[in-house]
């Protein structure tokens, strides 16, 4: 089960700014986003693509985090099966960045379906990506992929993209940790 290319590389990018940016836990440990700098640099390399690299200034990738905690709390909703409180928050994250789709051309001339914000600036291009990514998900099927890491010790969030549908942590990392546990308990 795949989204289309585009609608997948706006919720990975989702994905990557939320768990960049949500103080918490990842992995077993306290999670602290960083801050200055390092906070703007982490923004940076998210929204950055192999042919395009971003280059947020400090107040354009502060303004673009204000839709982090509205997009988390749609993943919260999705992963307690509450998929009508994640919709209600992906329309005011529709209507709050004011999405559009547009069909834009390709280099081969065929045309994709694109979510602009009201203009085509930064923090309003990417913050519409993201209601209008996370809006597609749970508008299709695959709503339910949206997911919070069920590992002791971590709240990271994903998208399950495998076949079945039945991912539960956010790494390969938090799996063979609960792996590892659960033999331990076992062994006991
Ligand atoms: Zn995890």
């Amino acid at each position: 089960m795949r989204f289309d290319s585009h609608i997948e590389r706006l919720l990975d990018t989702t994905v990557a700014l939320v768990n960049l940016a949500s103080p918490g836990e990842a992995h077993g440990t306290a999670y602290d986003p960083p801050v200055g700098r390092d906070l703007v640099a982490g923004v940076a390399d998210v929204t950055s693509t192999p042919e395009q690299r971003s280059r947020p200034t400090p107040a354009e990738a502060s303004a673009l985090l204000e839709v982090v905690p509205s997009a988390r709390a749609v993943f919260e909703a999705a992963a307690r099966d509450d998929l009508a409180a994640a919709a209600a928050i992906a329309n005011d994250l529709l209507d709050t960045t004011r999405a559009r789709p547009r069909l834009d051309p390709d280099e081969g001339g065929r045309f994709q379906l694109h979510f602009h914000g009201p203009d085509d600036g930064y923090v309003r291009g990417w913050q519409a990506g993201i209601a209008s990514g996370l809006a597609v998900a749970l508008g299709s099927d695959l709503g339910g992929r949206l997911g919070v890491c069920e590992a002791a010790g971590c709240d990271r969030v994903f998208v399950d993209g495998s076949k079945n549908g039945t991912r539960r942590f956010c790494s390969p990392q938090c799996q063979s940790r609960v792996k590892a546990a659960a033999h331990r308990a076992r062994s006991r």
